[in-house]
């Protein structure tokens, strides 16, 4: 009796020693396997998006992040060996056909909003690291939520962030009648080159809202290359440089291996996967997710 019981105890020892090995080969296969299918679909670079940085808690707004969350992001990519460049200098290494840099990251902040003073610039100071900041320029003022001219200005002179152009008003470009969407995506790069006495060669569209007729006008008016936020499915290639994807960081960056994830190039392609998968079509109706008031555009 004692003796069957140890023989069964060998059999089924030996059955685990089998069956785990199995296992992690099986499963490492299939992981490489998947990996190869989405690797044509990776992004032309991994250009993170963030809009708003807060002092104290992210809250449920999915475009705000806690300050400690962002420090400590901005702290893990200067540590494990990332190299924050602008998002110029990755559009001019596409233009040669030269790889991109797996451990390239472009940091991009759409808006300029006070924080972007208050809470990120220090910590770019900090870790000197470099980044890429969108601009409505007609929003700016008279507002107290945006970054004041001065400040940008100091932004721009520090080395370390380079800006673009993000419409004259943040409308969303598609619903505007063609000839007044050509002149504000025109009039956005005039006016901030007329304030910050520098060239203004990147586009990004307010809520990603775009079609092709907004796409040819961004490129007809001399911008080099365009990000966008949302991406129709099917409609745009992955790696367009006049839609070049993004990657949005939430509050669900908070997890270390999200945000592990999000830098690995493999985010785009799989969320967009599991996303369809589950049936849902991007983007949504962008008026409907993301309502403004769209009154009167004077324009002096
Ligand atoms: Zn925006």
């Amino acid at each position: 009796m004692r003796m069957n019981l140890f023989l069964q105890r060998q059999k089924h020892v030996r059955l685990v020693r089998i069956a785990i090995p199995a296992f992690i080969i099986l499963f490492v296969t299939i992981s490489a396997l998947f990996l190869s299918l989405v690797h044509p679909f990776r992004p032309i670079a991994n250009i993170l998006l963030y809009h708003s940085i807060a002092a104290q808690g992210g809250g449920t707004d999915p475009l705000i992040i806690d300050k400690k969350l962002f420090a400590r992001q901005m702290q893990y990519l200067s540590k494990h060996g990332y190299e924050t460049v602008f998002l110029s200098t990755v559009v001019q290494k596409h233009k040669t056909g030269k790889k991109i840099p797996d451990q390239w990251v472009v940091l991009t902040f759409d808006d300029s909003r006070k924080d972007f003073y208050d809470q990120v610039y220090p910590v770019l100071k900090e870790y000197g690291l470099k980044a890429t900041l969108f601009i409505s320029p007609r929003r700016l003022e008279p507002s107290d939520e945006f970054c004041t001219w001065a400040q940008l200005k100091e932004i721009k002179n520090s080395g370390l962030v380079e800006i673009g152009a993000h419409g004259l008003y943040h409308d969303p470009l598609t619903r505007l009648a063609p000839p007044e969407a050509k002149e504000r995506i025109r009039r956005s790069k005039a006016v901030l080159e007329e304030k910050l006495g520098t060239r203004i060669d990147l586009f990004a569209y307010p809520y990603g809202a775009l079609d092709g007729q907004v796409k040819e006008m961004v490129k007809a008016a001399g911008y080099e290359a365009a990000v966008g936020t949302v991406y129709p499915r099917g409609k745009f290639k992955i790696r367009d440089i006049y839609n070049m994807r993004r990657v949005h960081v939430s509050e669900i960056s908070r997890y270390p291996f999200m945000f592990r994830f999000m830098l690995s190039g493999y985010y785009v392609p799989i969320r967009g996967l599991l996303l369809r998968l589950m049936g849902i079509d991007t983007p949504r109706d962008v008026a409907a997710w993301n309502p403004w008031t769209n009154s009167v555009f004077s324009d002096e």
